[in-house]
This record gives structure tokens, C-alpha cells and sequence, in this order.
């Protein structure tokens, strides 16, 4: 096919993620990806430039991996799928195996989902279903949070970003408490205030929700493990379970295995996905207790009662093992700290720039806030020019580069960063 027969059909026929079909924005195709590059077309001329994106926050391996391709391969030789209603299969039983080691203490139940947002929807029907006997029906939240698309997600993400007022008597009605200080802030204020907030709502409060120490989608906010903290306990004193959305932040993101650990809080249920695909195949999961399993179980349904067509897919759960195979060949701590200082060091020259109003960085991810909204196609256009594809939102020029990335890399998108806010001039 040629360049212009496929960007002619895609312009006139496919939607891209928050996109216009009528005024669509401009896209790049891509041909292939090796390494951490990606192989793209600029105005008909191939380049090769770094993803500092990992495709949305998946590939932490990077493309073509070799260890990667090969589990996929050799479970296409075994099966591609299978229905597990009924059936069960060594790569889902093998990632489970993976996942309940490293897990916090004492989530040993899972629950395979095929996206992050299901596996939202599942914990959040987990949660429902286990607090079903005290009749408990809303959830408790904090502003400025992402937990995915559909409508359980969206009731639970940002009430602004997650446009609430245009889907109002669609998304169910939760609890908001104000988004946490940004760390280094004082907290007291924010804990009392939240204190009070749940204690009014206390008798319907079935769970609290939250993404530990790091909002992604919903703005980078990065806050202080007390925060997280604080959340668990109100939630515990009154008998509502605590779901952690580790979906951006698990497997090392935010430079712990998991970012509840920085709170040293264990949640009663975890949505894990994202990084734990190695960005191969759609998959995420839930990871609950013994406890929150019976409880489930005790509901009048006496069973969890989600069950999708593509549960557990053979191929997605072989290369998720194979992905939590590779993290475990390395020192993923360590590496993270070393991406945390290429990050903090090369994004420090932005903080003098025009228009940039914060700059900041956790584990191996580093933002350029900016004072308005970023003009995403000017500045992954000059992003390109200097070798490295980023993907603004809003105000925000960030990257969450793949964990392989060397320190050349690494200081390729910094510079790529700062030159395209300087630049662009926002
Ligand atoms: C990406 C994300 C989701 C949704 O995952 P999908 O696979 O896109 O459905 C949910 N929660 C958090 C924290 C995320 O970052």
C-alpha cells in the first residue's frame, strides 16, 4: 500500500485515541520498531527516532525483543487462544505464578482481565460484590486521577478530565476528595479535610480507589506516600476495602516494584497491566485476598461475575511471562534510579525556559509542566526533527522511556524534550 492510499483511508475511516473523524490531527505511520526505535515516516522520508513514550507506557523491553518474540512464537506453535471457561492452560497458570510471587503479601488471588480498564471495572465489581451483604454502593476517590475509559473507570477518574458534566446521569455519582498536595507540600490541611469528607460518607463507601504516589493520565501529579497513607487508614477505620490502580505505576515506574510499597500499605485489591504486557499483547490483572475472595463469594451471585470472551488469552499470558522473566534478569531498582538521574539532570535546563512552570521527575518518569495547554503537533514535530517521539497532553511534555534505554538515549530525549519546549515556546 502505498504512503498516500493508507493516510487517505485512515483520515476518512479510523479514529484514533480522543480524537476527531471529522478534523482528525496528524499521524505518523509507522512500519516497524526494533530496540527502542521506532521506524517512522516524517513527510515521506523514514526515520528512525527513540520512543520516549513505550507506547503508552507498556514496552518497557522495547520492540522486537527477542526473548519476547520467541514466547509468542512458541505458544502460537501450542495454541493462540482458548476459551477459560472451563479450560486452564500453562501460560495462565505460569503468570499467575509469576504475579502471586511478586505481589504484596497476601494478594494470592487473580483474576486475568484484557485491558486496564476492565481489570478497573473487575475490581470495582469485586469490591461491590464483597461489600454487597453491608450495602455499601459508592466509592471514594481523589481528584485528578485516571483509571481508564469505560464507565466504572470514568466514574472514578477526574470529574473535569473525565468530562462528568457531558456524560451526567450516565457515570455513577462517587466521592471526590481534593487531589493531594504535590510532595514537598504540606499535608495537614489536605488530611483533615479528607478525614471529614469520608467520615461523612463512611456507611456508603465500599472501597477507596487511587493510583499510589504518581496520577499518570490525569496530569503527572507526583504525592507524598503520607497521602497514600492516610487514604488506607480512614478507609480501613470504616470498614472499606482499599483498591490501588498500579496499572501506570507497578513494576518499577515509580522506582518500587509497586508504589504502595513507598506507603508501605497492601491494598486489598491491585489492578496491575500496562508494563506487565512488555507492550506484546492487551492484558492486565487483578490481584485480590483470600479474604476479599470469600467475601465475593458470599454475595448472592457466589461467584465473581465477570467472565470475558478473551480472559486469560494464551499468547498475552505467555509473553507477559516471559516480559516479568526478562525484569528479573536485572537489577530493575537500579536501573530505574539511573533513568531518575539522566531524567533530573538533562530536563533541569527546561525550568528556565519560558512558559514552563514546573519541572519534575519520580522513577523513570520525567515532566515539563507547561502555563497553557502544549501544542502537541508543534512540539512532537520538532520532538521528531531531533530524533525522539513524544506525545504531549495538555499541559504536559513528559516521557516514561523504556526501562532499556542506555544512557545515550536517555540523554537524547531529554535534550529532545527541552529543545522542543524551547522551540515551540510551549
Ligand atoms: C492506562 C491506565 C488505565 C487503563 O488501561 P487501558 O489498558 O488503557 O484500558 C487504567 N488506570 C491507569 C492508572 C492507567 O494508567
Amino acid at each position: 500500500m502505498s504512503r498516500g492510499d493508507l493516510l487517505a483511508f485512515d483520515r476518512e475511516h479510523l479514529w484514533h485515541p480522543y480524537s476527531s473523524m471529522t478534523a482528525p490531527t496528524r499521524v505518523y505511520p509507522v512500519r516497524s520498531a526494533a530496540g527502542v526505535r521506532l521506524r517512522l515516516d516524517v513527510d515521506g522520508e523514514q526515520r528512525e527516532v527513540i520512543d520516549a513514550m513505550s507506547s503508552w507506557w507498556c514496552a518497557i523491553h522495547g520492540y522486537a525483543v527477542p526473548e519476547l518474540d520467541a514466547a509468542v512464537t512458541a505458544q502460537l506453535g501450542q495454541m493462540s487462544h482458548v476459551m477459560f471457561g472451563g479450560l486452564t492452560h500453562e501460560p495462565a497458570v505460569e503468570l499467575g505464578r509469576r504475579l502471586v510471587a511478586l505481589a504484596p503479601e497476601g494478594l494470592d488471588k487473580v483474576f486475568f482481565a484484557d485491558s486496564g480498564s476492565v481489570s478497573v471495572e473487575v475490581a470495582m465489581k469485586m469490591a461491590w460484590q464483597a461489600q454487597y451483604g453491608s450495602g455499601r454502593k459508592r466509592f471514594f476517590t481523589i481528584r485528578g486521577g485516571y483509571h481508564g475509559d469505560t464507565f466504572s473507570p470514568m466514574s472514578v477518574t477526574d470529574p473535569d478530565g473525565g468530562m462528568h458534566s457531558l456524560y451526567a446521569g450516565i457515570v455513577p455519582d462517587h466521592v471526590f476528595a481534593d487531589r493531594p498536595p504535590a510532595i514537598g507540600e504540606p499535608l495537614e490541611d489536605w488530611k483533615g479535610a479528607t478525614t471529614r469528607l469520608f467520615d461523612e460518607h463512611a456507611h456508603e463507601i465500599a472501597a477507596v480507589i487511587i493510583e499510589p504516589v504518581l496520577q499518570g493520565a490525569g496530569g503527572m501529579h507526583v504525592y507524598h506516600p503520607d497521602a497514600v497513607r492516610h487514604l488506607a487508614d480512614v478507609a480501613r477505620a470504616h470498614g472499606a476495602l482499599v483498591i490501588f490502580d498500579e496499572i501506570a505505576t507497578g513494576l518499577w515506574r515509580t522506582g518500587t516494584l509497586w508504589a504502595g510499597e513507598q506507603a508501605g500499605v497492601v491494598p486489598d485489591i491491585l489492578c496491575v497491566g500496562k508494563a506487565l504486557t512488555g507492550g506484546y499483547l492487551t492484558l492486565a490483572a487483578v490481584l485480590t485476598t483470600g479474604d476479599v475472595a470469600a467475601a465475593v463469594d458470599a454475595s448472592p451471585a457466589h461467584a465473581m461475575m465477570h467472565g470475558p470472551t478473551f480472559m486469560a488469552n494464551p499468547l498475552a499470558c505467555a509473553v507477559a511471562a516471559a516480559n516479568l522473566d526478562l525484569l528479573a534478569t536485572y537489577d530493575a531498582g537500579a536501573r530505574v534510579r539511573r533513568i531518575n538521574e539522566a531524567l533530573t539532570t538533562g530536563l533541569s535546563s527546561a525550568r528556565a525556559l519560558a512558559g514552563v512552570t514546573d519541572v519534575r521527575t519520580v522513577g523513570a518518569v520525567g515532566v515539563i509542566e507547561l502555563d497553557g495547554p502544549a501544542d502537541v503537533a508543534a512540539l512532537t514535530s520538532a520532538s521528531l526533527e531531533l530524533g525522539v517521539w513524544i506525545r504531549p497532553f495538555r499541559n504536559l511534555v513528559y516521557t516514561m522511556p523504556p526501562y532499556v534505554c542506555t544512557d545515550q538515549d536517555l540523554a537524547a530525549i531529554t535534550t529532545a524534550m527541552v529543545g522542543a519546549v524551547e522551540e515551540t515556546g510551549r
